[in-house]
């Protein structure tokens, strides 16, 4: 069947594709979400997001915030050390006059909250549940989405929706192939172990990010206990993740050091690869991709997440300014895309940077890792603009 729709359409039901929608909900702009899985499918997922105080402001102003609230854990301190080297620095909530300079929330916890708020009013936002998208076909007049038609378990059942709009927020899993689209992608090599640890210590709200020769791995304050973020070269992935509980909490306690006591229990690891990767500056007509779909960071400061809702809100905003006619234009789209450029830019090459400087063992660049550290430590200027880039993206 096909349908023809005069609104915006939503690939991707995940937790930016979701704050989009009710970004263009609150606008008044009607629209429609595709998402591959059934209602709560996510909702188990226990992968720590890191949000920022920008991310807040959103989730507060689309009445998510409040019910997110008990599920998330603030983070006051974040502490930068580095193994096998001098040189320290602490970043403080209160020093910037910030309630806090982030906060922790389950994957599976976000999106019950994004749920919830959407069950309130449901007027002007339609999500349609098992429908995965198989084909985006653009031409100048619309775009046109084919996808399994719902519940059909085979894929040859499709039905059709033409929009003048597609927005793709599908995390970058599909869709890979469409015309005008170009990837860059760069692997590390990497991958990140994760996983909920409980320590001797009580977090007292410190995050900590710490880099060693393998790779930065960071340990993120969540609920009672943190959530560990172990990245590294995927020989040396292949390594700890083979250790039994008691070897692997060991190794970590190694490679982490004595500032939250013991490790005393490590919950389910997760594991994935990393990559930076970005799409190419083209802009065809009546499509665009936010979120992880249009850039993957490695996550190393927590940035990727946050980046991805700062795409949506520019791209609500960009909608809600336009007449329905200019929906889609070639347009309208080079001015979303140019007010992205920067943020997302800086957000990759800083990321990158971090990964390089920090996660290197020749001789020189751990001394100029510490000397880094001691003028964030020294320098309350520098501190102030990282606070500000972390929170608010550039
Ligand atoms: C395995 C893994 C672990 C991660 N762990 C962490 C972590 O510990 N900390 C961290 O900060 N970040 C982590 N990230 C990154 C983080 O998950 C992303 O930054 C964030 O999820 C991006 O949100 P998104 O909405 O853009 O994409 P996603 O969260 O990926 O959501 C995409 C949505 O699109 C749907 N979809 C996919 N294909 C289709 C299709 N063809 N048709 C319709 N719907 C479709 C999916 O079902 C999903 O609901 C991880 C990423 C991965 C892949």
């Amino acid at each position: 069947m096909k349908q023809t729709l005069t609104h915006p359409v939503v690939i991707g039901g995940g937790p930016v594709g979701l704050v989009l929608a009710l970004s263009l909900q609150q606008a008044g702009v009607p629209v429609t979400v595709l998402e591959a899985q059934p209602p709560g499918a996510m909702y188990g997922d226990g992968r720590a997001l890191a949000l920022s105080s920008g991310t807040r402001q959103v989730l507060e102003q689309l009445g998510v915030w409040n019910t997110l609230q008990s599920k998330v854990t603030a983070i006051d301190t974040i502490h930068v050390s580095q193994q096998k080297g001098f040189g320290r620095a602490l970043l403080k909530a209160g020093e910037h006059q910030l309630p806090a300079l982030g906060y922790v929330v389950s994957y599976g916890a976000l999106m019950q909250a994004l749920d919830a708020r959407i069950a309130e009013s449901s007027s002007g936002l339609e999500i349609q549940y098992q429908v995965p998208v198989q084909n985006l076909h653009v031409d100048a007049n619309a775009a046109e989405i084919t996808f399994q038609t719902a519940g059909a378990t085979d894929r040859q059942s499709t039905d059709l929706i033409a929009t003048p709009l597609a927005i793709i927020a599908d995390g970058g899993r599909s869709l890979e192939s469409i015309p005008g689209l170009v990837r860059e992608t760069k692997h590390y090599g990497h991958d990140a172990l994760v996983g909920l640890v409980q320590t001797e210590l009580p977090h007292r709200n410190i995050a900590y990010e710490r880099f060693t020769p393998f790779g930065p791995m960071a340990l993120l304050p969540n609920g009672e206990h943190f959530s560990l973020v172990w990245t590294g070269e995927q020989t040396y992935i292949d390594q700890i993740a083979a250790l039994d509980d008691a070897a692997f909490l060991q190794a970590l306690h190694q490679a982490f050091g004595d500032r939250v006591g013991k490790f005393l229990h490590i919950g389910k690891r997760g594991r994935f690869p990393l990559k930076l990767s970005k799409l190419e500056q083209t802009f065809p007509a009546h499509c665009v991709v936010i979120g992880n779909a249009a850039q993957t960071m490695h996550p190393v400061a927590g940035q990727g997440f946050n980046v991805g809702i700062r795409d949506a809100m520019a791209l609500a905003r960009n909608i809600a300014a336009s007449s329905a006619a200019e929906w889609g234009t070639v347009h309208r789209l080079a001015q979303y895309h140019q007010s992205r450029a920067r943020d997302t830019g800086r957000g990759l090459i800083f990321t990158d940077f971090l990964v390089n400087v920090f996660s290197n063992d020749l001789i020189g660049v751990g001394l100029l890792r510490g000397a880094g550290l001691g003028a964030l430590s020294m320098l309350p200027f520098a501190r102030r603009l990282l606070v500000n880039k972390m929170s608010y993206g550039s």
